[in-house]
């Protein structure tokens, strides 16, 4: 049976980690759709257009070529951007980019296409409200914007990028505040889905605990 996993949420809630981790123990396909996001933000930087600029943003799609590769690892126009995606500046910008309704048809239909004939954990902003929004299972996974801020200050350190808490918290905040207010797929949680607050539970309680709602959700299909 082919299944589709919806995870949506704010910036930093541990999506990708859970998405990750369940796409592995049930054998799916994990696909990041932040990612992608990313990889525009870049590009626009790399060659000098301001993300702010909503047209010159958008004369970019003929030129952008996207490669999820197995292992995480993301190809854009043929480079390895897996790192370069994951800077301070494409993180603060990429919410920006992510707001023009042109760029989101265009990568939305990259999504729905990877997301065919294939079970998928898919991570994002808008997967359960209007990405895949026939999903069997949707997660909207939250955690306190003081946790989300002290696991990304951590996983920073442990990377060696120097950096600051309060920072971090206003980073998360103003991106959480334009994914949430933007007029086309907004942030925000299906009607149909389970919401879960990871603030006081490990990665392995939260991975339990969606590979359950899958099960449940496949014996319910099963009859
Ligand atoms: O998931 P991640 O934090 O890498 O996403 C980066 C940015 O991409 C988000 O802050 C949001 O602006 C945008 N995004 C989106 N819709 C998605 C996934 C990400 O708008 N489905």
């Amino acid at each position: 049976m082919v299944m589709t996993v919806a995870i949506d949420g704010p910036a930093a809630a541990g999506k990708s980690t859970i998405a990750k981790e369940v796409a592995k123990r049930l054998g799916y396909v994990y696909i990041d759709t932040g990612a992608m996001y990313r990889c525009v933000t870049l590009l626009a930087l790399k060659k000098g257009i301001d993300p702010k600029d909503e047209k010159a943003v958008e004369t970019l799609i003929p030129e952008i070529q996207i490669d999820m590769k197995p292992n995480h690892v993301i190809f854009l126009n043929g480079e390895d951007v897996s790192e370069a995606i994951r800077t301070r500046e494409v993180a603060d910008n990429v919410s920006y980019v992510a707001s023009y309704k042109k760029i989101r048809l265009f990568l939305v239909e990259i999504q729905r296409k990877l997301a065919q004939n294939v079970s998928i954990v898919m991570d994002g902003r808008d997967i359960g409200t209007y990405v895949l929004p026939n999903a069997n299972v949707k997660i909207f996974q939250i955690a306190t914007v003081e946790t989300r801020a002290q696991r990304r200050y951590k996983e920073n350190l442990e990377k060696g990028i120097s950096c600051s808490l309060e920072d971090i918290k206003e980073e998360l905040e103003k991106r959480d505040y334009i994914d949430s207010h933007r007029s086309f797929a907004p942030l925000s949680k299906a009607e149909d889905a389970i919401e879960i607050d990871t603030s006081f539970m490990t990665i392995n309680e939260v991975v339990s605990e969606v590979i359950r709602i899958v099960h449940n959700k496949m014996e319910n299909i099963n009859g």
